[in-house]
């Protein structure tokens, strides 16, 4: 039977080779280390849990307003104001299954075929193929190491076309954990006053940054800006709720509309109980809750970014968000290891993993072959063995 062109243009994610081989060398009894989570370690904190239970006894287990409670889109409402500046009606709001369906139905509402969506490098695995999926064209921006890897006022202003229906924008950022400073965002905005660009801000990782790094909403730095971008944000990284399928868009009245009658007929409403967890996951323990996953995941990424660039060969630019390192490797590429002759990330990937049982995720995926990702989701007890597995490997 016939599959659509559709569904035979998305390729098969380029990292679940890695992933099936490790979890086929666990099964084996092969003690792997793992770096490849995108999720965080830690469970749901049970002042939410105990929201989630409660709100199940009390029957909330039927059909909601399709883009969610107007209570948790007050609730949205009133932690944008606070936390980001920012001013949307809980009409200009609506709650989606995950951060990636946010994505991907935002797109669904904004972009037609043959309009280009700028995508700097490194860009999450998702963006590209939400872009085509809405018969858009990706247009890639390779940014440079030297700044580090962050699109510049000038590549924007190279990239732009009057095809240019959007940029998107991830700070800071999967795979490299790299933060755009309040100064670096103003910049970008300028580019694109008295253009028809959307900005799609995806903030999924505002709450972990670490040093004195700033994270500013790009919606709150001029009204031009607040009229072109569409807020993206969720449950799942800062209160560590991946599967409780809780992401949400803010954006312009008409935008917010639109994908809600797409949402009214592929999903409905997100699960109705986790929406009421939800709105205690905002309330008054969120602080204390989600600072001590902060603090944990601050000490070991500054571990991981000094370990890694220890390591003869190998250049890790500063983390400062997130829970990801992203190391230039390609240092190594053009040896052989082990036989094995390592000219990419994938290369690099799999002969770690089979020589020295550390699993990572080539960079290739994300848009750079030359680097490597390495989730700092794990303990620090972790991260020491795999780091020392690594650097005996690459110094042989
Ligand atoms: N944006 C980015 C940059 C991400 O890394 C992820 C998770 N990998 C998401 C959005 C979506 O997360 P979720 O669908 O779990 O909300």
């Amino acid at each position: 039977m016939k599959i659509s062109k559709r569904a035979q243009d998305v390729p098969p994610s380029a990292t679940i080779a890695v992933t099936v081989r490790a979890q086929q060398l666990k099964a084996q009894g092969v003690d792997v280390i793992g770096f490849g989570a995108g999720e965080p370690d830690f469970d749901t904190p049970d002042y939410i849990k105990d929201a989630a239970v409660v709100a199940l006894k009390a029957g909330r287990t039927k059909y909601t307003a399709a883009a969610g409670i107007i209570e948790l889109r007050t609730a949205i409402a009133a932690k944008l104001e606070k936390e980001n500046g920012l001013k949307y009606t809980p009409e200009q709001i609506i709650v989606n299954m995950g951060g990636k369906h946010s994505v991907y139905e935002a797109m669904q509402a904004v972009l037609d075929p043959g309009d280009e969506v700028i995508l700097p490098t490194p860009y999450w695995v998702t963006y590209p193929e939400a872009i085509k999926l809405a018969g858009a064209v990706p247009k890639i921006v390779q940014t440079d190491k030297k700044n580090s890897y962050k699109i510049t006022p000038s590549q924007l202003k190279d990239a732009v076309t009057r095809k240019t229906a959007m940029l998107l924008l991830n700070s800071p950022n999967n795979p490299g954990g790299f933060t755009y400073t309040p100064q670096e965002l103003e910049d970008i905005a300028r580019v694109l006053e008295g253009t028809n660009v959307y900005v799609l801000s995806d903030e999924i990782y505002e709450k972990l940054i670490y040093g004195d790094t700033k994270f500013v909403s790009f919606a709150s730095l001029s009204e031009d800006a607040y009229n072109r971008t569409l807020t993206l944000n969720g449950f799942s990284k800062a209160f560590s709720m991946t599967g409780w399928r809780l992401g949400y868009t803010a954006g312009p009245l008409d935008v917010i509309k639109a994908m809600g009658r797409l949402q009214s007929h592929m999903t409905s409403n997100p699960v109705t109980f986790a929406q009421y967890a939800a709105i205690a996951a905002l309330g008054p323990p969120a602080g204390e809750a989600i600072e001590k996953m902060r603090k944990e995941f601050e000490q070991r990424g500054k571990y991981m970014t000094e370990r890694l660039n220890s390591i003869d060969g190998v250049d890790c630019t500063e983390s400062t968000g997130a829970f990801y390192c992203f190391p230039d490797v390609s240092g190594h590429y053009g040896r052989t290891i082990n036989n094995v002759e390592i000219n990419g990330s994938i290369d690099f990937a799999k002969a770690l993993l089979e020589q020295a049982n550390v699993a990572l995720v080539p960079g290739l995926p994300f848009g750079c072959d030359n680097n490597v990702r390495l989730s700092f989701a794990c303990s620090l007890e972790q991260i020491t063995k795999g780091l020392d597995r690594l650097e005996k490997w690459l110094s042989q």
